[in-house]
């Protein structure tokens, strides 16, 4: 089940293996964390100037822990299940001393003093951290063509999208170029990339995963979580990135529940007593003929593995997205208020008339900020302005608090809900960059989970006619994020029992034959 190619050498290809198949191997001795680090890091210098899934290597960063978590396994210490597996993380998670732009010009040279709570529980693991991933700017929208730093592209047609925001993380897992890395997902953020590049992804429920060091987007919305290639890696990285943190006030204090014993349950494939309900808003038409036909397939599949299934119907979803699109420009306002040209980043002093500090603000914001920060700050400006806000934001929050009881509702009648992840397989670059209202409609199926707080996953459950990969979304209530990987797992071992292997052995490879269309930015000489 793990994704293997035949051994090369002693230690096979490094880059194909699963995270729990490295650690594995890491803790056995078979192989070393400098390894394994340099195994990926000679991966990205060969097709990352092809996918562009890396805004910044950290090579020297990521030998240094590589080589420290060696020495300390040599001397016999007791070392964290993951110790030793290289990482890579959305550019939008503070990292000390490694630069932080969320995408945007308006950050282009920051080095942040800090590390996000979350990047302190990777390095306390022992993670070596490979680089920082291109996403849409401040993460908005649904194909990284919004990044102020060029396209990342589709490992499986680079005439296409990865998804977005996190189209770097979810492209540099999908191309072997990190076993696992870090998402955040605030509409869809994580779980469309990994529909549309044939990846695993996780969005916690709201407060399982420190928001401590995240650059907010939406802060009611926004969660990270793991992008991985299989259910049970996720579970892994989800419990080092988990758990109560004291510097985030909505984080839970509630223990996580055990996710990968319940991945482990799910790999044995029954589903037995399991109630799965099928949204019925959230599947019909505006999805494509191949996504719906493979969701049917997924249907039968947990079905035939003993799960319940029903259909049940979430009547205020068809008013998710406009409600998404008032709450998150109306915060997403108010949090970039901070980019302003005299405490982060980019500084512009207009040349021309007087230099007061309300002139270098707007000219910073006018160059350091792309097209759709700025749609989304007029927006939430709007809405939230003294004659508008309670028809805008007010409405837009009544409509929140119907599309939660709709879920309430749901959940009194099955243990999980279940979707396509997107509408469709990736589109191609450009198809969709001026078309905003076309953009957004790609997170209609994930968007109602974020607004409700609830935990979500797309597994990849297949291709569409058109050779690309589609992605299967669950849904589970609140602080029930283990019926995720339980679902998900068993989903996963199903599938790759038809197809007999993973589905990313039928990505196409990317070595040969692509020329470089982006220059790496590697600090550190990769061997
Ligand atoms: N695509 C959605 C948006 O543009 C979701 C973004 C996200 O999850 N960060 O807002």
């Amino acid at each position: 089940m793990t994704a293997q190619t035949p051994a090369a050498g002693r230690t096979g290809d490094l880059t194909r293996r699963s995270a729990a198949d490295l650690a594995a191997a890491l803790r056995a001795g078979e192989v070393t964390s400098v390894e394994v680090t340099q195994a990926h890091l000679d991966r990205i210098a060969a097709v990352d100037g092809a996918v562009h899934a890396f805004l910044h290597v950290s090579a020297d960063d990521a030998l240094a822990t590589a080589r420290d978590v060696d020495a300390r396994r040599a001397a016999g210490e007791d070392l964290h299940p993951l110790a030793g597996v290289p990482i890579a993380v959305k550019d939008v998670v503070v990292t000390k001393g490694l630069p932080t732009t969320a995408g945007s010009k308006i950050l282009e040279g920051w080095v942040p003093p800090y590390d996000a709570t979350l990047v302190e529980r990777l390095r306390a693991a022992g993670m070596p951290i490979l680089g920082k991933t291109n996403m849409d700017e401040f993460a908005m929208g649904s194909s990284t063509e919004h990044s102020a730093y060029g396209n990342t592209h589709n490992p499986w047609d680079l005439d296409r999208i990865p998804g977005g925001s996190g189209g770097g993380s979810a492209a540099a897992v999908a191309s072997f170029q990190a076993p696992l890395a870090i998402g955040t997902d605030t509409g869809g953020s994580i779980r469309q990339p990994g529909a549309v590049t044939g990846t695993v992804g996780v969005k916690p429920t709201y407060g399982g995963v420190s928001r401590y060091g995240l650059i907010a987007l939406a802060s009611s919305l926004d969660q990270a979580g793991p992008v991985t290639r299989t259910v049970l890696d996720s579970a892994l990285l989800h419990e080092v990135i988990g758990g109560h943190d004291p510097r985030d006030s909505t984080s839970l204090t509630d223990p996580l529940p055990d996710l990968v014993a319940a991945a482990r349950a799910g790999q044995g494939g029954d589903l037995t007593g399991v109630r799965v309900g099928i949204v019925d808003e959230l599947n019909g038409e505006g999805y494509q003929e191949g996504v719906r036909a493979r969701f049917d397939e997924s249907i039968a599949l947990l079905a035939a593995a003993g799960a319940e299934v029903v259909h049940v119907s979430c009547p205020h979803f068809d008013y998710a997205l406009a409600a998404y699109y008032l709450i998150l420009p109306s915060e997403a306002s108010s949090n970039l208020a901070k980019f302003d040209g005299m405490r982060f980043g980019l500084r512009v002093v207009p040349t021309e008339g007087s230099i007061t500090a309300e002139r270098v603000m707007g000219a910073t914001r006018g160059q350091g900020f792309g097209d759709e920060v700025k749609r989304r700050i007029i927006l939430g400006t709007y809405a939230l302005s003294a004659g508008y806000y309670d028809a805008y934001y007010g409405s837009a929050q009544k409509v929140r608090t119907l599309i939660q009881q709709d879920f309430a509702a749901a959940f009194e009648q099955v243990d999980v809900l279940v979707s396509p992840t997107a509408p469709t397989t990736a589109f191609r670059l450009g198809e969709k960059l001026d078309d905003p209202i076309a953009m957004y409609l790609n997170d209609i199926a994930t968007i109602p989970a974020n607004l409700a707080g609830i935990p979500g996953m797309s597994v990849p459950n297949g291709v569409s006619d058109d050779g690309l990969p589609v992605g299967f979304q669950i849904l589970a209530p609140a602080r029930a994020d283990d019926r995720l990987y339980r679902v998900g797992a068993a989903l996963e071992a199903l599938l790759e029992k038809q197809w007999g292997g993973p589905l990313l052995d039928r990505a196409p490879e990317l070595v040969a034959g692509h020329e470089p269309t982006h220059a790496l930015q590697t600090e550190g000489t990769p061997r």
